[in-house]
């Protein structure tokens, strides 16, 4: 017999001597088992409203994807050649997302997924591709880069900190990161510095490409919110990475030379018709095989999880010639619309284009160079411009030479 005073569950009504346990409120009681019973439901909900938040990321349609084709067209907008890079990573890309969608089927094949490298020399368009990606992806997508990685326990980053900016991109929605995109740059950093395996450590290669292949082949990983280093205290987010895609890119200087020490094996070991005369060895890197990577650093595994394996071609004259004009975004137009903005028509004569070029190739910086050339022929103008009557403005070669012959062109040529 219950005394009438005795305290009862405020949800199912039992006393506390016929519940395990009856944990007291301000204004009423709860027992255990409805206490547990309420913990069940809160995390349906929960994880049904997670879902749901994550649509707006996940909600991708068949019929609005854009199609490999449509994809490449974008990219040519904005990057000039690398029609074998742009045509990989326009497959890849809407590969995932089809990827992402076989989960709604239920047929039993299982769409792997196909993580990118893309290798070429600096400035050649790596991180344009990256960048001009992104502007018409449907899924978060980040760029991260390896530089700033080390083994655990050293200092620099935890490689699951790579997962933090796509966290961060994604309101911290896990549901739309775990489908997300990561373009993780300067992956030939993280080589190990020979291809056999080191008997020192080697803080900042093998260590940390073993943990990027947690990362890479999908698994639950830990992730700090706020990137860095991971301490005990810290709150951990756990993300599953199976439905990540990644891309890496890197310059992989120096990688000509085991691609060619490798073909000149293979043309001896293989057949005749491979004379090495039919070879271009101005640009090697379209030769590019897995093998070669190895060679450079990368541990087997890792390769092993970046399937498809492209390069992007050094960028000649003409090439050079196009970006400073012809993308949507190039620099002359950049610098035309500065100008614009103060009223002022900006032009250039043709020979500015051609001794920007000289210079960019004189200093091998690429298209990287051709940037911090014209700052350096423009800064005075844009300096004086504003603040005088000026309507109109043409750099002549001559005044060009001049500028660049007093700025302080070794400074550009260690940019
Ligand atoms: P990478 O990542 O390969 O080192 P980036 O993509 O950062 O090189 O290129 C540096 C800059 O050079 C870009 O911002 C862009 O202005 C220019 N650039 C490089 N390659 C191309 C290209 N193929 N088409 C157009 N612009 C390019």
């Amino acid at each position: 017999m219950t005394k009438k005073s005795e305290d009862r569950c405020s949800f199912c009504g039992c006393a506390r001597s016929e519940v395990p346990l009856l944990i007291s409120g301000i204004s009423g009681n709860i027992c255990s088992d409805c206490a547990e019973r309420a913990k069940e439901m809160a995390d349906e909900i929960l994880a049904k409203s997670s879902n749901k938040k994550g649509n707006k990321h996940n909600d991708i349609k068949k019929e609005d994807l854009p199609t490999p084709q449509q994809i490449k067209e974008f990219l040519d907008l904005y990057v000039i050649g690398q029609d074998e890079a742009k045509k990989f990573l326009s497959v890849s890309v809407y590969n995932h997302y089809k990827r992402l969608l076989q989960e709604k089927s239920d047929d039993g094949i299982e769409i792997e997924k196909s993580n990118i490298i893309m290798v070429g020399s600096t400035g050649t368009g790596k991180t344009l591709l990256a960048r001009t990606i992104a502007k018409l992806l449907k899924v978060p997508f980040t760029i991260v880069d390896a530089t700033v990685l080390t083994e655990a326990g050293y200092v620099g980053e935890d490689v699951e900190s790579l997962l933090t900016r796509l966290l961060q991109v994604a309101d911290y929605d896990v549901a739309a990161a775990e489908r997300g995109i990561v373009f993780i740059d300067e992956i030939d950093k993280i080589a190990r510095k020979s291809d056999n395996p080191s008997i020192t450590r080697d803080v900042s290669g093998e260590g940390v490409q073993q943990g990027l292949l947690k990362l890479l082949e999908g698994s639950i990983v830990n992730v700090p919110p706020q990137g860095g280093r991971k301490h005990p205290e810290q709150k951990m987010i756990a993300v599953n990475t199976n439905n990540i895609l990644f891309i890496c890119g890197g310059a992989f200087d120096g990688i000509e030379k085991k691609i060619a020490s490798r073909m000149n094996t293979t043309t001896v070991g293989y057949s005749a018709s491979k004379d090495s005369s039919h070879i271009d060895k101005d640009n090697l890197l379209q030769y590019i095989a897995p093998q070669d990577l190895k060679a450079f650093g990368l541990i087997p595994e890792i390769i092993g999880r970046m399937p498809v394996l492209t390069y992007l071609e050094p960028l000649d004259r003409t090439a050079l010639r196009s970006i400073l004009t012809e993308p949507k975004n190039a620099i002359i137009k950049q610098y035309i619309k500065l100008f614009a903005m103060d009223d002022v028509a900006l032009s250039f004569e043709e020979e500015v284009f051609e001794y920007i070029i000289d210079k960019a190739i004189e200093f091998k910086l690429g298209a990287r160079g051709l940037r911090s050339i014209t700052e350096a022929i423009m800064m005075d103008v844009m300096y004086e411009t504003p603040s005088s009557e000026r309507k109109e403005l043409c750099i002549t070669l001559e005044y060009a030479k001049s500028k660049m012959e007093n700025s302080k062109e070794a400074r550009l040529r260690n940019a």
